[in-house]
């Protein structure tokens, strides 16, 4: 392309122009446009989309160099980006020491700070080129163009040069004012989604951490609901419960099951003696020393005051009642010692059991029904005289 004579502060015209070089021109300026446009503003890191828009730039326009400098919050201007002609089939040259200008210094920072383009036909005699000439690239022409967001805030500065002075025609001004427009809203728009992307995965991470502790405490409130919180022990709710699935168990499979309700003997007097808290301290230990004793498969519940149930599945009745006469002589060990008196304890025990061969007759009681049986069974344990376990067919004299 033949260049047009210039004179100082007057962009060359279009006039020299041939019209085949006009075209030329039109159909490179269309293209490196085209190909801003088509950048993934998505892509990793803001310097890198910088790059891609510096590359398609220089790719279609004969300029020798492009760069952009970026500004922080300090108004200092850094280059983030720069790309020459050569380096488009070459490594990129290196950033770790990059050039920097404050607002207003060189021609970079003037065109950062009064907004407005600037061009350098002749840098070797620029005064506002001085920090840039030490640098590797000094140009003979250099044109810098503040770049802005939608709302006019300044991104940076997009600066073109080629070695010759007066190389720059007001085409590449042109394009240049176009260019920063599309480039300045690309830079816009990623920065936009970004912070969009980061708000979301914010209110996203805030949510989940919502959603966990909301399933902690539903959890928590969950096993309160279902325990009992003096002793630690599954509470009545929770027998309940799992009666449903022990009685479905016995019905798919035959199997038998025992029934208990455990009774502390006299235990009002010994709140009544040596107080409510100590009590208390009586109930824990009694509930642990069952709880050591039943299996894991088994369901141990404190029922009420002091009274406890155990369901032991898969178990038939003798075996259920040597397993309670165990629990029984296992109370009657525990010791409490008050001052200089030894508080010991006896336990009496109620048992219905669900034989295998009940399933078979269809008689199967219900739940109530079965409480009631074996309350009825350590209501006789009481009345023969309390410390024993009783089950409902010895009631019945079966
Ligand atoms: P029996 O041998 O006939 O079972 O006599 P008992 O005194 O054990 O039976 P009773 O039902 O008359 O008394 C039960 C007592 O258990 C009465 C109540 O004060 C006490 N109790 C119930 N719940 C608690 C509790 O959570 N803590 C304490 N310390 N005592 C409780
Ligand atoms: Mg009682
Ligand atoms: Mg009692």
């Amino acid at each position: 392309m033949t260049q047009p004579s210039a004179e100082d502060n007057q962009y060359p015209t279009l006039a020299g122009f041939g019209l085949q070089d006009l075209l030329v021109d039109l159909v490179n300026a269309i293209s490196a446009v085209k190909q801003l446009s088509e950048i993934d503003y998505q892509v990793d890191d803001e310097n890198t989309l910088i790059r891609q828009a510096l590359a398609s730039l220089i790719q279609y326009q004969d300029m020798e160099r492009c760069s952009f400098f970026i500004v922080d919050d300090d108004g200092w201007l850094t280059n983030v980006a720069g790309i020459s002609i050569h380096e488009l089939q070459e490594s990129p040259a290196s950033l770790d020491t990059p050039l920097r200008f404050k607002m207003g210094e060189g021609l970079i920072g003037t065109a950062a700070a009064s907004g407005q383009l600037q061009y350098c036909q002749n840098c070797q005699d620029d005064k506002r080129f001085e920090k840039a000439l030490n640098a590797s690239h000094a140009p003979g022409s250099l044109i810098s163009v503040p770049v802005f967001t939608y709302n006019r805030t300044l991104i940076g500065v997009l600066n073109v040069s080629h070695p010759q002075p007066n190389y720059f025609s007001d085409w590449h001004i042109r394009l240049l004012e176009v260019y920063k427009n599309i480039l300045g809203q690309l830079i816009t728009t990623r920065r936009l989604v970004q912070q969009m992307e980061q708000q979301i995965a914010a209110r996203t991470a805030e949510l989940q951490n919502l959603v966990a502790e909301t399933n902690l405490l539903k959890d928590h409130f969950a096993s309160m609901s279902m325990h009992d919180q003096l002793t630690g022990l599954h509470n009545r709710r929770y027998f309940y419960d799992q009666i449903e699935v022990a009685i479905a168990h016995h019905q798919r499979h035959q199997s038998s099951f025992c029934l208990l309700i455990m009774d502390i003997d006299h235990f009002k007097q010994v709140n009544d003696r040596f107080g409510h808290m100590f009590g208390d301290q009586v109930l824990i230990g009694v509930a642990g020393s069952i709880k050591k004793l039943v299996r894991n498969t088994d369901i141990l519940v404190r029922f009420g005051g002091e009274e406890f149930v155990a369901i032991f599945t898969n178990t038939r009745c003798d075996s259920g009642k040597s397993f309670a006469d165990r629990i029984r002589r296992e109370i009657k060990t525990l010791e409490w010692l008050v001052g200089d008196e030894v508080v010991k304890l006896t336990m009496s025990i109620g048992l219905y059991c669900l034989t295998d061969d009940q399933h078979k007759s269809g008689k199967i009681p219900d739940i109530d029904q079965m409480i009631n049986y074996a309350d009825t069974a350590l209501y006789q344990a009481k009345a023969n005289g309390r410390d024993q376990a009783v089950t409902y067919n010895e009631v019945l004299g079966i």
